[in-house]
């Protein structure tokens, strides 16, 4: 099996699972008890915080532990919605996740609040003079901007959008869930005033995040209780999560130090798929190609070749990959991501998704390449296009 859906999960990472199974089996205890048994447990929850402020270059007490990428947007923006009740405008983009886009919705239906919705250029980013219209001082209460997207891995230019917004009185967040352990984050000395975290988008296990809170910001908490998390969400620690989230930063600061010193292999074997794919079959175009993006990412599409028919064709090979034209709810709507670029339906329907992680192989991708090419001639036989 060659697994190359990492945007959607990842698998757990060795160093990660050993770090944690201490935490499922004798070091159980409630890290607020007060006796020894739990000592430990409280030091690898604060050493946990550690490893995550170093992989963002924040403060350890700008750390929140929580459920995911989901809770953490959603916590940010009712966070801002709860703090400024008098500022009804909130600024997004078309391209951001669900978890963003759905809440702010629902601030729209059931709370009479306005969201504006930047389009994309063509290349996936927004337009940073379109940002500086929309912003209203005193009437915009946040800026949630992506920083970099899941469907396509263009980066956004999260750190001028965050000035923009701070200089006219609003809050920003940035959801890095795609970001984490991809590309350099650092919220030290910037304008960034929440951002969101996603442990299994990283090679932590699923149902636990971050979400970082800028100290200079107040914050009101979504969930309350017993005052865990310095009173920004109650519940009993998720202790073998956090330390899993905690080694997993530890080993995405470590792999981008390896990229800084000017070697990222993910990006080698994704640029080889990408070029190999594009000698070897007509009509390839890679989504975004013009922009940055994380470079485990490719979203592209094989002119006529229809994405669920390569889906199926790659799955009988044994190679996991995503559909870019998501299909929510039982409708084939096209992707919002796709569409903000320009997209029109049928090269939205061509889209795949084919995302590596610090854990592919280059034989992993030789053998993907080959089945890639092997399945779009197939589609393209059945359709009466010929092979080539
Ligand atoms: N934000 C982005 C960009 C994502 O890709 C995802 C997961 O698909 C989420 C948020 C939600 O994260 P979680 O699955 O941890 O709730």
């Amino acid at each position: 099996m060659i697994y190359l859906d990492n945007n959607a999960t990842t698998p757990l990472d060795a160093e990660v699972r050993e770090a944690m199974l201490p935490f499922l089996d004798g070091h159980f205890a409630n890290p607020s008890s007060g006796y020894g048994l739990a000592r430990p447990v409280r030091r690898a929850v604060a050493r946990a915080r550690e490893q995550v402020a170093e992989l963002l270059d924040c403060e350890v007490e700008e750390i929140v532990f929580t459920s995911g990428g989901t809770e953490s947007d959603n916590a940010a923006i009712l966070s801002a919605r709860r703090l400024f009740p008098e500022r009804d405008h909130f600024v997004t983009c078309a391209a951001e996740h669900d978890a963003v886009t759905r809440c702010l919705r629902e601030l729209e239906e059931r709370d009479g609040c306005r969201v504006t919705r930047l389009g994309t250029r063509r290349d996936g980013t927004i337009d940073l003079g379109e940002l500086q219209s929309a912003l209203v001082p005193g009437r915009t209460s946040l800026v949630c901007l992506m920083q970099a997207n899941n469907e396509t891995g263009v980066v956004q230019p999260v750190a001028e959008a965050a000035a923009m917004a701070e200089s006219c009185g609003a809050l920003f967040h940035t959801d890095a869930v795609q970001a984490a352990g991809k590309v350099p984050i650092r919220l030290r000395g910037g304008h960034v005033h929440t951002l969101a975290l996603s442990g299994h988008k990283f090679h932590a296990p699923k149902g636990v995040g971050v979400l970082y809170v800028n100290r200079r910001i107040a914050f009101a908490p979504m969930l309350t209780g017993g005052g865990q998390e310095g009173g920004r969400r109650a519940g009993t620690e998720n202790v073998a999560g956090i330390v899993a989230i905690g080694m997993a930063a530890a080993c995405g600061r470590r792999h981008l130090e390896q990229v800084a010193a000017g070697h990222d292999p993910v990006a080698v074997l994704r640029d080889e798929f990408e070029r190999e794919v594009g000698a070897r079959l007509a009509g390839v175009t890679v989504n975004g190609a013009g922009a940055e993006r994380t470079p485990n990412t490719s979203s592209l599409r094989v002119a006529g070749v229809e994405a669920a028919a390569m889906m199926v064709l790659l799955d009988q090979r044994g190679v996991c990959v995503s559909a870019g034209s998501a299909c929510h709810t039982g409708t084939h709507a096209i992707s919002p991501v796709l569409a903000a670029m320009g997209l029109g339906a049928p090269e939205a329907r061509e889209t795949l998704r084919v995302s590596l992680s610090r854990l592919t192989t280059a034989a992993e991708i030789r053998e993907a390449v080959d089945a890639f090419v092997w399945a779009a001639g197939r589609v393209r036989e059945v359709m009466g296009q010929g092979p080539r």
